[in-house]
């Protein structure tokens, strides 16, 4: 029975956890958090994420390592790779925690993104508002998630305050851009180098965190240029296991605006909504399996369930609807759960996601 250590024991850990039962994997986690979702599926060293003794064990008693979150320190990935295969690769890891060098990465692959200026005082933003023109977002380079290290400045009164409020540099100033939409895509790859990609996902969120996803998506122009990017991406990092990239649709244009070298909350509908879920796949990859087929088995919607559940009564049986509860202590702006739907068509998948939502907010 092969053995996977991973670095963090959040939802992402759970859901690889519970994927890895069907390929009879044991798992071990590394994670200082008390109580972590994972712990349902396999031990948990709770020790710092950069802690020597607790990469050490997991290097000693796994056949590979990965990580569930993008902010592992790079050090502590290469404090190991000596000892046991450790993916995705710390390349990928290092663009991914820096805004800037995640922009660079795109730049130099051709992949199209909004302009944007490095930001280290007022006078550097002022001077990007007047070339890349207001609004614009402001954001940390470094350790932002869910729309938290950002401010959007609207007009010159904004303007003042905003480096300061954003810690005063190691900045980065983007234009907003005006999407249609936005989408991500989800690809993995395997150590001998086989590629699959899901199908192209479309994302709605609320105060910078992801809301509803729906796949698949209806474009096949978009969807063809979007997979042309991920393989780029796959290609150029010698990559093994899920990586997402994020875009935002302008036209028949996408801007990237970030990637995820992990399995991706927009990726939650393929457990019941996928012929192999994204997490299934991640394992596959990293342990050099065959990849498992990524084709969608209707069409599907995940809605995050944020800051609170739903009462426990909530009857979901009309609505061939799958609720995952992370057993997470409820807070505010905390994901504890989703919900997943699968329907056979676009008009019942609408109509059920109305509804859910109705629910939800009742
Ligand atoms: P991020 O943390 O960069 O993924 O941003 C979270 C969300 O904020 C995105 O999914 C968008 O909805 C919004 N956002 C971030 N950057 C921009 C931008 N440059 N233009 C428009 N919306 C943005």
């Amino acid at each position: 029975m092969k053995k996977v250590g991973i670095i963090g024991a959040g939802q992402l850990g759970q859901m690889l956890g519970f994927a890895g039962q069907k390929l009879d994997l044991e798992f071990v986690f590394l994670d200082p958090s008390p109580n972590p979702p994972a712990a349902v599926v396999g031990p948990v060293l709770p020790l710092p994420f950069d802690s020597a003794e607790g990469l050490s064990q997991l290097a000693r008693d796994t056949d590979v390592v990965t990580y569930e979150f993008e902010n592992v320190p790079v050090s502590a990935i290469e404090q190991i790779s000596g000892d046991v295969a450790v993916y995705p690769p710390s390349d990928a890891l290092r663009y991914a925690q820096d805004r800037l060098h995640e922009k660079q990465l795109f730049e130099s692959l051709q992949i199209p993104i909004p302009s944007y200026r490095t930001i280290d005082s007022d006078q550097d933003l002022r001077e990007a508002a007047s070339e890349i023109g207001l609004p614009l977002v402001l954001k940390t380079r470094r350790l932002g998630y869910d729309g938290k290290g950002q401010i959007v400045v609207r007009d010159e009164d904004d303007l003042a305050n905003a480096v300061a409020a954003l810690g005063g540099s190691d900045l980065i100033a983007e234009q907003l851009v005006p999407f249609d939409r936005e989408v991500s895509a989800i690809g993995v790859r395997n150590v001998r180098g086989d590629v699959v990609v899901y199908p192209l996902i479309e994302n709605q969120h609320r105060n910078g965190i992801l809301n509803i996803s729906r796949a698949p998506v209806d474009a096949p122009a978009l969807t063809a240029l979007a997979i042309r990017h991920l393989e780029q991406m796959l290609c150029h990092l010698d990559y093994v296991g899920v990586l997402t990239i994020e875009f935002f649709v302008v036209g028949d244009e996408l801007l990237a605006n970030e990637f995820a070298p992990r399995v991706h909350n927009s990726g939650h509908w393929t457990i019941e909504g996928a012929a192999t879920s994204q997490f299934e796949n991640h394992l596959r990859a990293v342990l050099d399996l065959p990849l498992g087929d990524p084709s969608p088995v209707g069409h599907a919607a995940m809605l995050n369930l944020i800051g609170s559940m739903p009462p426990p009564n909530l009857d979901l049986g009309g609505y061939s609807a799958c609720l995952h509860d992370y057993g997470k202590e409820a807070r505010p702006g905390r994901k504890l759960g989703h919900i997943t739907v699968v329907t056979g068509d676009t008009a019942a998948l609408d109509l059920t996601v109305t509804r859910l939502t109705e629910i939800l907010v009742a």
